[in-house]
């Protein structure tokens, strides 16, 4: 038979039929996909190290025989022991092999063995013991023993039922018969990468030397990259081709709104909604990315937009990730148009789409507000020509497009408050141009930090808030649970509320979390608003968006286990009006690795300086929603430290589309099926 990287595992006669029912049960269906399960590491098995007689820093690989394994207790502190000696040497060295709750570990262990391990050793009492190593059986008959043995071996990441040896073995034959069958390529000649593709991931399955590896790593980086940004480069030659007509009024009814308003726009509000404005006069559709830290005012920006919209005709759809969310900007979008007599509908899932819908059929001009609820009504919302999306990382690509689609090539604003460094954008989200508003609205008070040990400041931290509530304002207490848990040793509201009630009693508290109904969810949202409960005990359901002035505590429990960019977006509820604001940041133990990141939320409220804190800790997939950038896809390149390689994949990517932007010249035809269109990823609840 003949391999391409496309053939169905399941075709292949000569994979291990135990190995193809794991690798079904973990998603895994085409050669492609086991060819890049990359080695998490290599052991060099020409050279092991010595058989140890003392405990080391760091792991070691060696060969050994099993003497003995007869020492497993099942009580209640199960555990298995097996001992090792040197079968190379004189067998004077011994060393223990444990592990504990892994009993079925002692039916693959037995006297006689040749067993090859891996794991650091360390000393107790008098005897040498590895503590969980991993550990590879010699074959007795030594078969294939050129695929696992005298070579830089890959280990490979492992899951439930998968073994390495069968693995490898699978691995090794597959790239033989591609070898043999000829494997196109997917990069363009370029200066920077010269192996082959298959040359490469035979030298990253099983590499001949540490320099060849770092060739082949560095290739099939490249490749990735390559391959987000021809997604993005032919997202935005797609878009680019669109047919589209001009889709803005004359601004009367906008400077009408900003005349009613309170406060006067900041300048960077305003110079946003210019670029806006320029965007929808041109016959091209917009295609654009407002990019504003918690507070800065996206909100007024977007309805700048729907304003000069609906001024030119049209409709407008505001599509926001949260229920919570979605009916706060009804109540606001409510109180700024309707005076201005355009009709302003909320759709959610506790509302019927259809029956929302007719709104739009009437004469006078909508706009539409809603959750992912707006995408699953049938039918098309009618001279739909503005989509706006808040919060956008919170959905997926094929969640945008669906709103999308319910218009004949709308204008798009998309929003975010998370700030993005340059070069990211342009890697990930090349195919919008982009808006900043990189100023706050004056007149707000400051937020003061700390972090803090909960045992230590518990008992502080009830007088101080009492004080505050005493003094009218509001709060928020989060804890990351709903209910407590027995795996998970941290704080939820449920297993907290009682407690928290009765030490600030006669203020009122109450719950709240992503499984109350939605129904109950708004009641509570609006009693808070008005003032009548003081004290939120929330999960982060409150994380994005919601938006009360009054509210300037916030006490975060557990906060090490949150990341820097939510904390910094949890941190955004409050600070919101023009009394100062304090948020205290609860850890159970503060280890060093906990103050030194939350100890950038206390020295800084700058989006940017936490964003790229928390892009250095926790990488980019975290921070821009990893199924809808495509970046989950990247397993080897490192966006943030390969700039180079990025930047040439770029210009590889460009150059490609702008002499075919559909991707159909029969050279490229292959590259097609690498334009990825991502499932739907619907709302997490918090
Ligand atoms: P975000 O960018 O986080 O979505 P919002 O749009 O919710 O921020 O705005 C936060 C708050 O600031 C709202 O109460 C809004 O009415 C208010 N606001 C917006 N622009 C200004 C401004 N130019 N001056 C004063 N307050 C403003
Ligand atoms: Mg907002």
């Amino acid at each position: 038979m003949s391999f391409s990287a496309e053939t169905p595992i399941d075709e292949i006669a000569s994979l291990d039929k135990k190995l193809l029912k794991n690798l079904t049960k973990i998603g895994y269906t085409k050669v492609n996909d086991l060819l890049s399960h990359y080695p998490k590491r290599y052991e060099n098995r020409e050279q092991f190290n010595e058989f140890p007689y003392e405990p080391t820093e760091s792991p070691i690989c060696f060969k050994g025989e099993v003497i003995d394994s007869s020492k497993k207790f099942f009580g209640r502190r199960r555990f298995f022991e097996a001992l090792i000696s040197d079968s190379e040497g004189a067998g004077l060295n011994q060393i223990t092999l444990r592990w504990f709750n892994m009993v079925f570990i002692h039916k693959m262990i037995i006297v006689g063995h040749k067993i090859i391990v891996y794991g650091k050793v360390k000393k107790s009492g008098k005897r040498l013991i590895i503590d969980h190593p991993e550990f590879e059986i010699v074959d007795a008959d030594n078969a294939n023993s050129g695929i696992h043995l005298d070579r830089i071996t890959p280990i490979y990441p492992l899951s439930s039922g998968i073994s390495q040896r069968p693995l490898r073995e699978a691995l090794f034959d597959i790239i033989e018969n591609l070898e043999k069958d000829g494997f196109p390529e997917i990069l363009p000649p370029n200066d920077l990468v010269e192996m082959s593709r298959i040359k490469a991931l035979r030298t990253i399955h099983f590499p001949a030397s540490d320099n060849d590896l770092a060739a082949a790593r560095q290739a099939l980086a490249c490749e990735e990259f390559f391959i987000l940004q021809l997604n993005v480069a032919y997202r935005k030659a797609q878009h680019d081709a669109l047919p589209g007509s001009a889709n803005c009024g004359s601004g009367k009814l906008l400077s009408k709104l900003l005349s009613s308003l309170p406060f006067k726009m900041t300048s960077a509000q305003s110079r946003c909604v210019d670029e806006i404005r320029s965007d929808l006069a041109s016959p091209k559709p917009m295609n654009r990315l407002l990019q504003g830290d918690v507070g800065s005012g996206k909100t007024l920006v977007a309805v700048c937009a729907i304003l000069l919209a609906i001024e030119a005709g049209s409709d407008a759809a505001l599509m926001a990730p949260t229920q919570i969310l979605a009916e706060q900007h009804h109540a606001v979008l409510s109180q700024w148009l309707e005076p201005l007599g355009i009709n302003v509908g909320l759709c959610t899932a506790k509302k019927k789409t259809d029956s929302d819908l007719p709104l739009f059929k009437k004469n006078s001009a909508s706009v539409i507000i809603g959750t992912h609820a707006l995408l699953y009504g049938s039918s098309n919302i009618q001279r739909l020509g503005l989509v706006v999306i808040d919060e956008q990382h919170k959905f997926g690509v094929n969640q945008r497009q669906k709103l999308i689609n319910k218009g004949s090539c709308p204008d798009v604003l998309v929003m975010t408050a998370t700030p993005i460094p340059r070069t990211l954008t342009l890697t990930v989200y090349g195919d919008l141009d982009v808006s900043v508003i990189d100023e706050l609205p004056p007149g707000r008070g400051k937020i003061s930090t700390y972090v803090r040990q909960s045992k230590k400041h518990l008992s502080d931290s009830v007088k101080f808030l009492k004080t505050k509530l005493g003094e009218g304002r509001q709060a928020y207490v989060v804890y990351p649970l709903i209910e407590d848990s027995e795996k998970i040793k941290v704080g939820s509201v449920e297993g907290e509320f009682q407690k928290w009630s009765e030490s600030l009693s006669p203020f009122k508290c109450e719950l709240l979390h992503g499984r109350i109904a939605p129904d109950e969810k708004d009641s509570i949202m609006g009693r808070f608003r008005d003032g009548a409960i003081h004290v939120l005990i929330s999960t982060t359901v409150i994380e994005v968006g919601v938006d009360v002035p009054n509210a300037t505590i916030m006490y975060v429990f557990d906060a090490e286990r949150f990341g820097l960019a939510q904390l910094h977006q949890l941190r955004g509820r409050i600070g919101r009006g023009e009394h100062n604001s304090y948020c205290v940041l609860m850890t159970g133990k503060l280890t060093g690795e906990a103050k030194e990141k939350l100890g950038v939320l206390e020295q800084s409220s700058d989006g940017f300086v936490i964003a790229e804190a928390d892009l250095k800790l926790r990488g980019p997939g975290e921070l821009l929603g990893k199924a809808q950038s495509g970046i989950d896809r990247l397993k080897l390149g490192d966006l943030i430290t390969e700039t180079e390689l990025v930047k040439q994949a770029r210009s590889l990517s460009s150059t490609l589309i702008e002499s075919d932007p559909n991707i159909e010249n029969p050279e490229n035809l292959h590259l097609r099926k690498l334009i990825m269109f991502d499932d739907d990823n619907d709302g997490v609840v918090a």
